[in-house]
């Protein structure tokens, strides 16, 4: 493939104070040169910053003033020559660079092109490639971290250890195919090929696990607010958006808010999720009954429960209780300004060992130990931000899936005796969908189509 330079703004366009051009290729340091008043920049050494001016090499007028960084190959991003010049100004001075450089002869990159090229030139796996993609479109701090994480290869390295495991035992197997009847090579009986394969399926399991938690930071934690009419719901959706788009009514079940909201609660994405209108829910259990609405309820990843400290635990109540029985689940009670009826220890009988928290969101009360409670659940015991995923992208868990029912597949084999040939193809396929993670043997159009995700002059 050509590679000629290819040039783009690297900042978000219209954001931030310092804009950057980003230049890559042979030609990177010439173009950069020819536009630059101050030191030549073909004669520095690599890795190096220079303030200088930009000008019009046609006009002679003076554009920016700016910063320049120069960095030879093969130590740079793009394994290329790579210039980013870096000015302060607008939207236009910033356009009229790039301009600038490509009247030079760059061209300008395409979308994800710079780390299309990291990736082509052996500078990054596909993981990481994508990881970059996150790390760009990361909307919170955690996900950032997850997205980091991946970009120092750690899946990369996971997947590489098992796709080896994967790779032994079809070499073994490929020994017992081809020399049946000879006695010194180690015959692979089929207990140990089962056993080697489960151990594989065990560690793409646990992958998968941590993969749910990713998705969960990339996409929100599917949150739903349930409770009998009038405890607080819609206001409590209120104190989280900060803004009154759901309608607050002072009459029982008369709130029609249809929205689905995003907000961001320390860190940890919360998703205020309307699944099977499991959202802002007061009926659920009389509508569908307790085993239905259990059903309904799993499908969020936190269930915010209120109740009412004015009133009495009522039958409604319990059987809500019973419904979110072992399901991820912090007991509020609101309008703690009342005058108490609800009994707290009946509360903590039937809360167990879910976390009860008072609030009182008229006079605003509560809400930074109900955003602590929902932090700490989510970082807490098995959800541990130490371990939390490698693997956040749709993608990989689509091959995860996938690996696993290959896995699976070959286990049926062996366990039904199949010829062994059989169960290789399927262990064969199991490494290659493993491989297609790091982008060992993907398609060059898939590649294409990961890259054009990108935003411009990644
Ligand atoms: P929902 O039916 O569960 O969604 O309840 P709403 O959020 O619509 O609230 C019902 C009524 O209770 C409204 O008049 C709210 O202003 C009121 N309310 C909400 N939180 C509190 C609170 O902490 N104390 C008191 N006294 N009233 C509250
Ligand atoms: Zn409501």
């Amino acid at each position: 493939m050509d590679q000629d330079t290819i040039a783009a703004i690297s900042t978000p366009i219209g954001e931030g104070a310092i804009a950057i051009v980003r230049l890559s290729g042979e030609e990177a340091i010439k173009i950069a040169n020819e536009l630059f008043k101050g030191q030549d920049l073909r004669e520095v050494k690599s890795h190096t910053i220079h303030y200088g001016k930009i000008v019009d090499p046609s006009t002679k007028e003076q554009v920016e003033e700016v910063m320049v960084s120069v960095m030879r190959a093969p130590k740079t991003f793009t394994t290329e020559d790579v210039v980013e010049i870096n000015c302060h100004g607008g939207l236009a001075s910033v356009n009229r660079l790039l301009e600038l450089a490509l009247l030079q002869g760059a061209r300008l990159a395409e979308p994800g092109e710079f780390t299309k090229r990291a990736f082509l030139n052996g500078r990054i796996d596909l993981s990481q490639a994508e990881a970059v993609m996150d790390l760009i479109r990361a909307k919170t701090d955690k996900a950032m971290n997850v997205a980091l994480k991946q970009l120092d290869g750690k899946l990369s390295q996971l997947v590489g250890s098992l796709r080896q495991q994967l790779i032994e035992t079809v070499a073994h197997v490929e020994v017992n195919i081809d020399y049946p009847e000879y006695d010194d090579v180690e015959e692979m009986s089929n207990h140990m090929l089962i056993e080697r394969t489960d151990a594989v399926y065990e560690e793409v399991e646990k992958l998968l696990k941590m993969a749910k938690q990713g998705k969960i930071l990339r996409e929100g934690l599917a949150t739903a607010i349930i409770g009998r009419p009038n405890v607080g719901k819609s206001s409590l959706l209120n104190a989280f958006v900060q803004e009154t788009k759901a309608i607050v009514t002072d009459i029982p079940g008369t709130t029609r808010d249809v929205i689905e909201e995003y907000v961001n609660i320390r860190g940890v994405p919360l998703r205020l999720v309307d699944t099977a209108g499991i959202r802002e829910t007061e009926d659920i259990v009389e509508r569908i009954g307790v085993e239905r609405s259990r059903k309904a309820l799993k499908e969020a990843d936190l269930i915010l429960f209120v109740l009412n400290y004015g009133e009495a635990l009522s039958e409604e109540d319990k059987k809500l209780f019973e419904a979110v029985e072992g399901l991820e689940c912090i007991v509020i009670i609101n309008k703690t300004d009342l005058k108490q009826n609800l009994n707290i220890d009946e509360v903590k009988k039937y809360a167990g060992d879910k976390k009860i928290i008072s609030t009182s969101l008229i006079k605003d009360k509560g809400m930074n130990e109900l955003e602590e409670a929902i932090a700490d659940t989510f970082f807490a015991g098995e959800l541990d931000a130490g371990d939390l995923s490698y693997v956040s992208n749709v993608r990989h868990i689509q091959l995860l899936k996938q690996t696993l029912q290959a896995l699976e597949d070959a286990k049926e084999a062996m366990e039904a005796n199949m010829p062994i040939d059989l169960v290789q193809i399927d262990v064969t396929r199991a490494w290659e969908l493993l491989g297609e993670i790091v982008g060992d043997t993907v398609q060059d159009s898939l590649i294409d189509q990961l890259f054009s995700q990108f935003c411009l002059g990644k």
